[in-house]
């Protein structure tokens, strides 16, 4: 693999990054995870905003501008020769050298790193033909979800409690409300009408939370979002989530409890559909 660190093009073995860089001492960074179809990037435009969004709330230094920052995506693409996958990115705070937990000078270099998942059959998952089990666990987050940060034990904790109860991921739920999943947006449907959560700092604004619903109010699909218990979504005809990497991601049981006859819903179906149509179409 080909991989990129700050300015050069490597291969994977010869990249390096400072022990005292922020991003490894502090968790002092944010990500971005970017889907590749047809050898083209998903939504680009919307990872750009947002990795800005997260850098500003953070005031960490912008690496580069955002034609680079699609240039560089574009190169790793075609040197990986990805036509299925994923391009991750990530900036931090970078270092003065030392370990400190004040932030060094303000005009201290970030470090940009990215790097390219190939994954074959990412659109055509057997995963999403078959649904998702999920538990539900406590959300013991920090409280600024809003922000991209590569803080993720606990989600990473969250997905390992899953595998252990024989399930795929886990929905997070604070003060008996569902916030999101361990790295996706979560939804249910009940008598035809989608259910999420509304943005706030509690959740992370998912770039496929917002074209998924744009898309779904075009196709007159009914969408409230409003707070929503663990409870009401295991009493709903149907569930899913929503993540650059696995797109529309229907869910068929909460805490063993089958979602409708158990299998992937109609309108998490159709939702996956027109949303792998329209982001192809739209794809650069
Ligand atoms: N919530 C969390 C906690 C996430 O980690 C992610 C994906 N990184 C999402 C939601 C979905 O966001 P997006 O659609 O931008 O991938």
């Amino acid at each position: 693999r080909t991989v990129y660190v700050n300015g050069e093009y490597l291969p994977e073995s010869e990249a390096s990054i400072s022990i005292f860089d922020r991003g490894f001492l502090f968790a002092d960074a944010v990500y971005e995870v970017t889907s590749v179809l047809d050898g083209k990037l998903i939504d680009f435009e919307g990872h750009a905003v947002r990795l800005k969004r997260s850098l500003d709330e953070l005031d960490i230094v912008q690496p580069c501008s955002m034609d680079e920052l699609l240039e560089i995506h574009r190169k790793l693409v075609e040197l990986n020769g990805i036509d299925e996958g994923l391009v991750y990115l990530q900036v931090t705070r970078g270092s003065d050298g030392d370990r400190d937990f004040v932030f060094p000078a303000a005009d201290t270099k970030p470090s940009l790193v990215l790097f390219t998942q190939n994954k074959p059959g990412l659109a055509d998952s057997p995963a999403a033909q078959k649904g998702a089990k999920i538990i539900s666990i406590d959300d013991i987050r920090w409280g600024r979800r809003d922000i991209k940060t590569v803080q993720l034990l606990y989600p990473s904790m969250g997905k390992m409690m899953a595998k252990k109860a024989g399930c795929d991921d886990a929905w997070l739920v604070e003060d008996g409300y569902v916030t999101e999943g361990t790295s996706n947006n979560a939804y249910f449907v009940k008598n035809g009408k989608i259910v999420t959560r509304p943005l706030s700092n509690d959740i992370l604004h998912g770039i496929t939370r917002k074209a998924v619903l744009r898309m779904a109010a075009e196709a007159q699909m009914e969408i409230e979002e409003r707070l929503f218990t663990i409870d009401e979504a295991k009493e709903a005809d149907e569930a899913f989530t929503t993540s650059a990497s696995a797109f529309v991601m229907p869910v068929v049981e909460i805490d063993g409890v089958a979602l409708g006859d158990g299998t992937p819903g109609p309108i998490a179906k159709r939702l996956r559909e027109i949303y792998l149509d329209e982001s192809r179409k739209a794809a650069i």
